[in-house]
């Protein structure tokens, strides 16, 4: 049953509000029902009905855990049933390596995201699903900030003391200064939940199988289903013939079963992935999450990124919505760095010696003869981003 809004367009727009998060995801969930639990008036919309599917491989991290713990939440995957993951197995230039994993779940987005966002309600912010927003330029000395909601059957302009853009990948709110900037040759996703019952990809451990073109990533989720998450190069989707004929091609090349049928899948597919926002924010504007910026999808840090950078922006966020000062946009500005792009180098590399099969493949090798090789990347995974000076100040 998909969630209810909590009031009307109408009624959203009869009220001043503290603050307007726009976009649902973990991002703004957490934000909204940090911000709402000190007793601001938050209201939260987003464009999708919940719960809703999303390209995702759906591995919560060490660090997002402890994020989520940092938020008061850190008991909802386990109450959701998520798998514990401990073990991450790559196959790439025709190699294979195992690793461990010391901590880590795997969730579905339709659960997680829906229980947030119940969790976001609980605490006491306004919902509204099928909305969507887009930005209005703010009018000179105005005290407020303002953004217009559509809805099927009409829109309405509502105003709040700030404004989160928690909007996601390619998300339009925080562009409307300078537009984002997406790296040339970007890849982009797609991804599917299949019920395959192979006994390979056993519970608890994520398959990895990488290529030139792109990678698959798999893992079985608490319901049993099997989650393909994949990041791949475009132009070789389109001569695949599509995004499930190049993930079957890809794992037949590394000798991994193929779901059957995989190319007539419902597969979805995303904008492309590797982005940095020009900012982060503006006057009475906040970014967070992929609506900041995002890097392809290799080590599965998005959702650490999106719920830690939630965790430091709410003291922030809490503060400009009491009393605006534009030095607050700054100490975002410098905050983000450290807790985001700062932690996204590790990424970045990955994501450049995959394309490049003959180091991925001597990688590998050098993992599968000594494992312990690959720990500094799993403790890098593991470690909290949001330094207790943030993290303590909501709870
Ligand atoms: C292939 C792939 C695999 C991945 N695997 C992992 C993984 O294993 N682990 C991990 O941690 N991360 C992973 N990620 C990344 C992760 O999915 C994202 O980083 C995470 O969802 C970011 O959360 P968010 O809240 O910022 O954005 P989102 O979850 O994208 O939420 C944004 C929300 O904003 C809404 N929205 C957008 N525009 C508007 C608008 N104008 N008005 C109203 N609402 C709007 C959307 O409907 C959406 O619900 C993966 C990503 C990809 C593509």
């Amino acid at each position: 049953m998909s969630l209810a809004p909590t009031l009307t367009l109408e009624q959203a727009a009869g009220r001043n509000w503290s603050v307007v998060v726009v976009g649902a995801g973990p991002a703004g969930a957490v934000v909204a029902g940090l911000i709402a639990r000190v007793g601001l008036s938050v209201l939260l919309v987003d464009r999708s009905t919940f719960p809703r599917a999303k390209v995702c491989g759906c591995c919560l991290n060490g660090r997002a855990l402890s994020a989520l713990a940092d938020a008061g939440l850190g008991e909802l995957p386990a109450e959701l049933g998520a798998v514990p993951v401990s073990a991450f197995r790559l196959a790439a230039g025709g190699r294979e390596a195992s690793l461990r994993l010391d901590r880590g779940v795997a969730l579905s987005r339709e659960a997680f995201d829906a229980a947030l966002i119940r969790r976001a309600i609980a605490d006491g912010v306004e919902f509204l699903p099928a909305t969507r927003a887009t930005g209005v330029v703010p009018r000179t000395g105005e005290a407020v900030r303002r953004v217009l909601l559509h809805q099927q059957g009409g829109e309405r302009e509502i105003s709040a003391s700030i404004i989160l853009a928690a909007d996601g990948l390619g998300g339009s709110l925080l562009a409307d200064g300078p537009a984002g900037r997406i790296r040339l040759g970007s890849r982009i996703g797609a991804g599917v939940v299949v019920n395959f019952v192979a006994p390979f990809y056993a519970p608890g451990t994520i398959f990895m199988a990488a290529s030139a073109t792109g990678y698959v990533g798999l893992v079985r989720l608490e319901s049993g289903a099997l989650d393909i998450a994949c990041a791949f190069d475009p132009g070789a989707v389109r001569a695949a013939g599509g995004p499930g004929a190049l993930a079957a091609h890809i794992l037949a090349d590394a000798g991994w079963p193929v779901p059957a049928k995989l190319d007539e899948a419902g597969w979805r597919g995303t904008a492309p992935l590797t982005r940095q926002a020009r900012r982060v924010s503006g006057h009475r504007l906040f970014g967070l999450g992929d609506a900041t910026g995002y890097v392809e999808p290799f080590t599965g840090e998005g959702m650490a990124w999106a719920i830690s950078s939630a965790v430091a922006l709410a003291p922030i966020a809490l503060a400009a919505a009491q009393t605006w000062r534009p030095e607050l946009a700054r100490v975002w500005q410098q905050t983000h760095r450290t807790i985001v792009t700062r932690r996204q180098r590790v990424c970045r590399v990955a994501a450049e010696v995959l394309r490049r099969p003959w180091l991925a493949g001597l990688i590998v090798r050098c993992l599968a003869r000594v494992p312990m090789l690959g720990w500094p990347v799993v403790r890098h995974l593991n470690t909290p981003a949001v330094p207790r000076i943030y993290s303590g100040a909501m709870q």
